[in-house]
């Protein structure tokens, strides 16, 4: 073999090595169903915070509507959370775009029946991870309307409702929207929220529609699945 063999034979080896990576890529990254892709990232990771925040991006209709979903501000109400985490991404036909940030608290998460003071310093980690991360991502990326997903132990009138913490707005009107087309979410504003002013008030102070989400902890996962769905559903039916 000459020394120009050689040459055209690692060209040859170049090409085919770019022609492969491009079809594996193209193969694990567009499934054939969707007109887009899907994609799990970390935004913060950061050793000196009480956990972590992650997005799933581009769920949808690109060309929709842009509204984000949060879950994980008080990680205990992580069923509810993981509820739409699970189902969303596998909605089909959505007309508008979904983000959903996902924040992961790892330290004092506590649990259900240990004592409120242990519950609060896991629900004030996730706060504090709203508002240092999550808040100025929404604000960056200006999206349309914003969800906060929490759950709920059953000491309102209501256990599965809508609200926003801001009256005055769009938000309050969306949030009404979605109940009025719900068979079993309310519109119902408790008397005071520990997370508002850590998400949803900020932003809707800047003009971001922001509204909460409210599930009852304890319904069984088949109901949690049915309500989610209905709010899915009907957010998916605003700004038409
Ligand atoms: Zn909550």
């Amino acid at each position: 073999m000459n020394k120009k063999e050689l040459i055209i034979i690692l060209i040859l080896i170049v090409i085919i090595s770019i022609l492969s990576m491009l079809i594996v890529n193209e193969l694990t990254f567009n499934k054939p169903s969707d007109n887009n892709t899907i994609s799990r990232q970390t935004i913060a990771n950061d050793t000196n915070d009480p956990g972590t925040v992650e997005v799933i991006k581009n769920i949808g209709n690109p060309n929709g509507k842009r509204i984000a979903y949060v879950v994980g501000v008080h990680p205990l109400e992580y069923q509810t959370h993981n509820t739409l985490v699970k189902l969303l991404p596998d909605s089909s036909n959505l007309k508008n775009s979904y983000d959903i940030y996902i924040i992961n608290v790892t330290e004092d998460v506590g649990h259900y029946g240990d004592g409120s003071s242990d519950n609060s310093h896991g629900r004030q980690n996730g706060q504090n991870l709203a508002y240092k991360y999550v808040y100025p991502e929404v604000l960056k990326e200006n999206y349309d309307l914003v969800i906060d997903v929490h759950s709920n132990v059953g000491a309102y009138p209501y256990k599965t409702f809508v609200f926003s913490p801001v009256k005055e707005g769009l938000a309050n009107q969306l949030a009404g929207e979605v109940a009025q087309n719900s068979e079993n979410i309310t519109y119902y504003t408790p008397d005071s929220t520990t997370s508002g002013p850590f998400l949803t008030i900020p932003l809707n102070e800047k003009g971001i529609p922001a509204f909460y989400f409210e599930e009852y902890s304890f319904a069984s996962q088949d109901i949690k699945d049915i309500h989610m769905t209905e709010l899915i559903t009907n957010v998916d039916k605003l700004f038409s």
